[in-house]
């Protein structure tokens, strides 16, 4: 009996510590190596900014207490099915993809959050989406879901951020401004750490 009733306590003791660990955070940066990413022909190649966000962000999820895994930490091409089994390696982990955004039309500008499937994806990129507008000052271009692979692939919680247009002249010069770039970072940083604190 007595055997039983510590059995049990242990596993709620396991149960409620699994319950508040924090997920491990899959940083995604978009593109690499030969994937310039952005338009055919777009002048200003994505990738570097993509990455250089990713490691801001990467630093600020460090100091609030999360483990962080990053698909790329330099300019490498890494397949997309690669990216996504990353993050499924890592029981009950969070991907966040970080994208920069290009358009034809040179005068779109603004910010767009997407996500695939899952309540908590839906969340995340809620909270992502408005902790960016609220810390830009940026254009709202809505939440929005769509098959992207990395995406569609991950199996837990995955957010994609396109975090403003290379092709926008505005736009473009904020984002080549460092102080910009930290500014998004900690704002996705802050998104996610309130809501997995
Ligand atoms: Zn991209």
């Amino acid at each position: 009996m007595k055997a039983n009733l510590l059995r049990l306590l242990c596993l709620l003791l396991c149960l409620s510590a699994n319950s508040f660990a924090k997920p491990v955070i899959v940083i995604d940066a978009g593109h690499g190596g030969q994937d310039r990413g952005g338009m055919p022909g777009q002048r200003i190649p994505e990738k570097g900014y993509c990455l250089d966000v990713s490691k801001r962000l990467e630093i600020a999820l460090k100091r609030a207490g999360f483990q962080t895994v990053m698909t790329r930490r330099s300019d490498v091409f890494i397949p997309l099915g690669d990216r996504s089994a990353i993050a499924n390696q890592y029981r009950g982990s969070v991907l966040v993809s970080i994208h920069f955004n290009g358009a034809a039309n040179y005068d779109a500008h603004g910010i767009e959050t997407y996500y695939h499937h899952g309540r908590d994806s839906a969340a995340l990129a809620s909270a992502i989406h408005r902790s960016v507008l609220a810390a830009t000052g940026e254009e709202e271009r809505r939440i929005r879901t769509r098959g992207f692979h990395v995406l569609r692939r991950t199996r837990g919680t995955a957010v994609l951020c396109e975090l403003g247009f290379l092709t926008n002249k505005t736009e473009a010069r904020r984002i080549d401004s460092s102080s910009y770039r930290q500014k998004l970072a900690e704002a996705i940083a802050r998104a996610i750490v309130s809501r997995y604190r």
